[in-house]
C-alpha cells in the first residue's frame, strides 16, 4: 500500500469512528473570547485558567527579554544555554512549591517522560492511575518498567497491587487534578502507601499549580503534604499563561535528572522570553490570590446553571474544570459545533483522550470571565438542552 493510502485509509476509519481531528486557527490573541474561523466566541476550553496569556505585564516581560538577550537560548542547558535567567527562575519556582531545588524542562511533556524514565527501569514498577494524562502513560511505556495501571482514584485497589507486585524499586505516578475529569486524586492516602510500601511519588500538578492551594502552589501545597511527595510536575502553559514546564523536588534529585533525563539533556532550552513570561506570571500568581477565587466563583456558576439545566455535570463541587459528558463522540461534537453557532467555543473531547462512551464537553473557566460571560454560556447550553437530551436517549 501506498503512504497516502495507508493514511487515506486511516482517515476514513477516524471519519466513520467520528473522532476525526482537524485544527482550527484562532485569529488574534487569548483571551476570555477569542476569533475563532471568523467569529468572535466566548472561549470555554482554554487551559488559561487565569487570564495571563495575554496580560500586559507578562507580554512586557516576553519583549524586554527577547530585546535584552535575544530570541534563543542557542544550545541546550548543558552546552551553552543555561542563562541566568533560567536560574533565577528555579530558584523562585522551587521557593514557591516549598521545594529544594527545581529544574525547567521543555513542556509537561517532556518532563514526565524524562522524570518517569529516569526513575524507573527495567525491573522496577511503576504503579499509574487509569486516568493519567497522555504524557505520563508514554513516561510509563519509555522507562520499561512493569506498568501497572489502578482504577481512578482507587487508593485500596491501588494497596493491593503495591502488596503484590514484586519489584526492586517502585513509583506512583498520579495526575493531582484530573485534566478531563475535573476531579482530584486521594494524595493523602497515596502518600500513606508510599511510605508504607516504600514507593516513590510523582504529582503531576499541571492543572492545579496558579489554582489551588493558599498560595496558588497546587494541590500538593493544598493537602500539606509536600514532603512526602518525591516529585512534582508543574506546567507554566496553563494557569502560568505561558510555555514550559518545571520540576520540584530534592537538590539530589534535581541533580540526577540534570545528569539522566534524556528530555532535559538532549533538547534546547526554552527561550529567554518565555523564561521572563513566566517569571512574570509567577509575581502576579504571588500577588492576586484574587484570580484564584475568581477562577473559583466563574467554575462554579457555569457549574450550577449546567446541572440546573439537566446536564450531566462531572468533577468535584469546586472544580475549576467542568466536563459535561455527553457520552458518544458525534453527537458530543455537534453540541460543540452548535454551540460555537452561539457564540460559545467548547470543545467536544473524545476517545482516546477520553474513555469510549464518555465523550464529552470539558468546559474550562477563566478568572477574568465576567458573570454575563459565564450565563451567556449557560443559556447558549440551555437553547441546545433538548437537542442534547434527544440524542442522548
Ligand atoms: N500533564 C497534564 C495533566 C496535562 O494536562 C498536560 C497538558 N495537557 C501535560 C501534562 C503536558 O503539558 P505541556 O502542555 O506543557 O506539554
Amino acid at each position: 500500500m501506498r503512504p497516502d493510502d495507508l493514511f487515506a485509509d486511516d482517515h476514513r476509519r477516524r471519519l466513520a469512528a467520528g473522532v476525526q481531528r482537524a485544527l482550527r486557527p484562532i485569529d488574534g490573541p487569548q483571551d476570555t473570547h477569542v476569533c475563532i474561523e471568523g467569529r468572535v466566541a466566548l472561549c470555554l476550553c482554554s487551559n488559561n485558567y487565569l487570564g495571563l496569556a495575554n496580560h500586559p505585564a507578562v507580554i512586557e516581560a516576553a519583549c524586554a527579554a527577547a530585546r535584552d538577550y535575544g530570541v534563543g537560548a542557542g544550545a541546550s542547558r548543558l552546552i551553552s544555554g543555561s542563562m541566568r535567567a533560567h536560574h533565577q527562575l528555579e530558584e523562585r519556582l522551587a521557593a514557591f512549591k516549598g521545594a529544594e531545588a527545581c529544574l525547567l524542562f521543555t513542556s509537561g511533556y517532556h518532563a514526565n517522560l524524562g522524570v518517569i524514565s529516569s526513575l524507573v527501569g527495567p525491573g522496577d514498577a511503576v504503579f499509574s492511575d487509569a486516568l493519567n494524562h497522555a504524557s505520563l502513560i508514554d513516561g510509563c511505556r519509555l522507562s520499561r518498567a512493569a506498568v501497572c495501571v489502578y482504577p481512578h482514584g482507587d487508593a485500596e485497589a491501588l494497596a493491593a497491587r503495591l502488596r503484590t507486585v514484586p519489584a526492586r524499586r517502585r513509583l506512583i505516578v498520579t495526575d493531582s487534578v484530573f485534566s478531563m475529569d475535573g476531579d482530584v486524586a486521594p494524595l493523602q492516602a497515596i502518600c500513606d502507601l508510599a511510605q508504607q510500601y516504600e514507593a516513590m511519588v510523582m504529582v503531576d500538578e499541571a492543572h492545579a499549580t496558579g489554582v489551588l492551594g493558599p498560595h496558588g502552589a497546587g494541590l500538593v501545597e493544598a493537602l500539606g503534604v509536600g514532603p512526602r511527595v518525591t516529585v512534582q510536575m508543574s506546567t507554566l502553559g496553563k494557569a502560568l499563561g505561558g510555555f514550559g514546564a518545571f520540576v520540584t523536588g530534592s537538590r539530589a534529585l534535581i541533580d540526577f535528572l540534570v545528569n539522566r533525563a534524556r528530555t532535559f539533556i538532549f533538547t534546547t532550552a526554552l527561550p529567554p522570553s518565555v523564561v521572563a513570561a513566566a517569571a512574570a506570571a509567577l509575581t502576579i500568581v504571588e500577588r492576586e490570590p484574587e484570580r484564584r477565587v475568581r477562577l473559583r466563583r466563574n467554575a462554579a456558576r457555569l457549574r450550577h446553571g449546567l446541572a440546573a439545566l439537566g446536564y450531566d455535570v462531572a468533577g468535584a463541587d469546586d472544580a475549576h474544570i467542568v466536563p459535561i459528558v455527553i457520552g458518544d463522540a458525534p453527537t458530543t461534537m455537534a453540541l460543540s459545533g452548535a454551540l460555537l453557532e452561539q457564540g460559545v467555543f467548547a470543545q467536544g473531547i473524545r476517545p482516546p483522550t477520553v474513555p469510549e462512551g464518555t465523550a464529552r464537553i470539558r468546559a474550562t473557566v477563566m478568572a477574568t470571565h465576567r458573570d454575563v460571560d459565564i450565563d451567556a454560556a449557560v443559556a447558549a447550553f440551555a437553547a441546545l438542552r433538548p437537542a442534547a437530551a434527544r440524542a442522548a436517549r
